[in-house]
């Protein structure tokens, strides 16, 4: 693949990057990282104004097909989430913008791509996926909540859990059991639905930093339409993993990780410890460069993986390769900048609170992501099977 841009996409990407630049400028003070916006009513606000600017520019459907609306190509969407997670901002919704409207693309009928796209891409309806239950995570396919079919409608009884942002989602996607008697990964059903239907009830899982993120959600005889399906009645499972690539692939995450290291290392330069600059520190330098190549190299993955997303090739062993490696590198450079800042960074809302205390919230959030969208265990079974030919354990 040929790294440089075109002079067309250069000047493209110094308008994502001027227009998120302003966005940053514009933080409620309550914003410290990317998923207050579901636990704090000015994030969520700040959220929907960042969504709002980027879908008038056309940027929630960058690499969608014409007929759809879409603008520039997938490298462009690249480059637009390289900007955004540069500086680590909202307004992209990860479940409508991120996985469904990929999916739709992928597996959605017209009529389904018709109604459900454009709320997309021009940020009016915000998502959520309920897939994860109590007794179904990694292994989702023995998850048990139903959807059984009655007329034109199919009737939803069940638990979902760990549902992020359910509480803010206007719509919900998810897969349910929809032939109680049929053969595993052939009996699920992938559905649409209005979070306000009757029998939805949504109750918080407080997380242990205090926030409120993710949520538990009740299905109480919630009546769909059948026009609601997404792929065929019991053929969930193709949908399921058509979804779980574009969920993995995130360069969002590496950008993010990019911006920290560029602030901790001006911080270094700038603080005195016993009468040197933290960055005169030979352990300090180190760890720190270390930590920036391996983000470097994380980022030409995710490029990788966009390019082969750009010709339809992407791999599931690409896509899972990414979600481990980018996962554990944010925890690794949270564990660095942790010994650098010392107790201090373990401080939030004080004076002492080195750096907004943006560490004390990343090292708290950067462990989810290797549980997240499938355990970081499930990731390398997937590039042991698939990738490398080993043999499938039972
Ligand atoms: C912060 C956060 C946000 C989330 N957001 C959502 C969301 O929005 N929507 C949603 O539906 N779900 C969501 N989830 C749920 C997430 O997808 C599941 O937590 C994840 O898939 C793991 O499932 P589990 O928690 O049931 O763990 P289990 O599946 O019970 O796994 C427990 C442990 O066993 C290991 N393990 C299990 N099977 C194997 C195996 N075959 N080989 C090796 N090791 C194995 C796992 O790696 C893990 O360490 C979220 C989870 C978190 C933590």
């Amino acid at each position: 693949m040929d790294f440089r841009l075109s002079v067309e996409r250069l000047s493209r990407k110094k308008e994502f990057y001027s227009v998120c630049k302003e966005l940053d400028a514009q933080k409620p003070a309550s914003y410290v990282g990317g998923e207050d916006i579901y636990n704090d009513d000015d994030c969520w606000d700040f959220h929907k104004y960042c969504a709002k600017e980027f879908a008038k520019r056309g940027w929630l459907s960058l690499g969608w097909p014409a007929e759809h609306g879409g603008t520039g190509d997938i490298m462009d969407r690249v480059i637009f989430t390289e900007a955004k997670g540069y500086y680590d901002l909202p307004g992209v919704d990860v479940f409508g913008v991120g996985m469904l409207a990929p999916t739709l693309f992928a597996a959605g009928s017209e009529e389904i791509k018709r109604r459900f796209l454009p709320g997309i891409a021009n940020a009016e309806v915000s998502w959520c996926e309920l897939w994860s239950e109590p007794n179904a995570g990694s292994d989702l396919a023995s998850l048990s909540s139903t959807s059984i079919r009655k007329g034109d409608e199919f009737i939803l009884n069940g638990q979902k859990t760990w549902n992020t942002g359910a509480h803010r989602a206007d719509w919900a996607f998810g897969v349910y059991k929809s032939d109680p008697v049929g053969k595993k990964h052939h009996n699920l059903t992938f559905l649409l639905f209005d979070m306000k239907s009757q029998g939805v009830t949504v109750r918080p899982l407080q997380y242990m930093n205090g926030k409120h993120v993710y949520n538990e959600v009740y299905l109480d005889d919630v009546r769909v339409p059948a026009g609601n399906i997404v792929g065929l009645e019991n053929g969930g499972w193709d949908v399921v993993n058509v979804l779980a690539g574009f969920e993995r692939s995130n360069i969002e995450l590496v950008m993010g990780l990019v911006k920290k290291i560029e602030e901790l290392t001006s911080f270094c330069n700038k603080t005195k410890r016993n009468g040197k600059y933290l960055s005169q520190d030979p352990v300090i330098r180190h760890r720190i460069a270390g930590v920036a190549c391996e983000i470097e190299a994380a980022r030409m993955l995710a490029y990788r993986i966009a390019d082969q997303q750009s010709r339809s090739e992407m791999g599931l062993m690409d896509a899972a390769a990414m979600k481990v490696f980018g996962s554990e590198l944010a925890e690794r450079v949270a564990d660095v900048a942790m010994e650098v800042l010392g107790p201090y960074g373990q401080v939030k809302h004080s004076r002492f609170a080195s750096m907004n205390g943006v560490w004390e919230y990343a090292y708290q959030a950067n462990f989810l992501s290797v549980i997240a969208l499938g355990t970081n265990e499930i990731q390398r079974n997937i590039i042991a099977w698939y990738g490398l030919g080993l043999p499938r354990m039972k």
